[in-house]
């Protein structure tokens, strides 16, 4: 049975995993997150109720159904806008590949997926077929918490703060913080116009690794 989160900050549902357990991009080394992931807002606060974790863990066995496809293009029936990984990355081939598929047979409803799978080259060919489509945004995130990302590869990047920020051409300061953390309308994430949107650092666990990141 598929089982979708409701992410309030949105609008928008989501099919989610346990994060860092299966975002094997993650990791600049073995031991190591990368920047990004080390203030994860994924693995805080109501991340760890159990409620939170079980249908993660569920998805995990899930996905690998014969029917999960099917069932989920049933699911998206009414969804105009679709989050993949509110938590958790696409960390498996066969699981991009499904992906795919949901997305080619759910041209009603607009997709976003942000990953750092990217970095694995066998996946760049399932992320070329799904951003070929018209309803698909596939965001490859940054891993720096200072704003900085690579043009033309990256399209969304953690800064630390919306007052430093400075707009560059091909990005988007994300506003959801002027909302009360709230979406408020904005689709800017799903936009494929807008090639990078910039994500001001949240959550207490952030701040402290841009803290500790000021020292060094
Ligand atoms: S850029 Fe817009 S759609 Fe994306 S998270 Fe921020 S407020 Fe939401």
């Amino acid at each position: 049975m598929v089982k979708i989160s409701n992410t309030s900050k949105l609008d928008a549902r989501s099919w989610s995993l346990q994060a860092i357990d299966t975002c094997p991009g993650s990791w600049a080394e073995p031991g190591i997150l990368v920047d990004a992931c080390r203030g994860c807002y994924a693995t805080t606060g109501n991340y760890n109720y159990p409620n939170v974790i079980a249908p993660r863990v569920h998805n995990r066995e899930d996905w690998q159904r014969l029917e999960w496809a099917d069932d989920m293009v049933a699911e998206l029936d009414s969804d105009r806008y679709f989050r993949w990984f509110d938590s958790g990355d696409a960390y498996s081939l066969g699981l991009a590949e499904k992906i795919l598929e949901v997305m080619i047979r759910t041209p009603w409803c607009k997709h976003w997926l942000p990953t750092r799978m990217h970095k694995f080259p066998k996946f760049r060919a399932v992320f070329e077929s799904m951003q070929r489509l018209e309803n698909v945004m596939v965001r490859f995130s940054a891993d720096s918490v200072d704003g900085s990302y690579i043009p033309g590869l990256h399209g969304s990047v953690i800064g630390p703060d919306a007052e430093s920020y400075s707009q560059t051409a091909d990005s988007k300061l994300c506003e959801a913080y002027a909302h009360g953390g709230q979406c408020s309308g904005c689709r800017a994430c799903w936009d494929k116009t807008i090639p990078v949107i910039a994500y001001p650092a949240h959550g207490q666990k952030m701040a402290k690794v841009i803290r500790l990141m000021s020292v060094q």
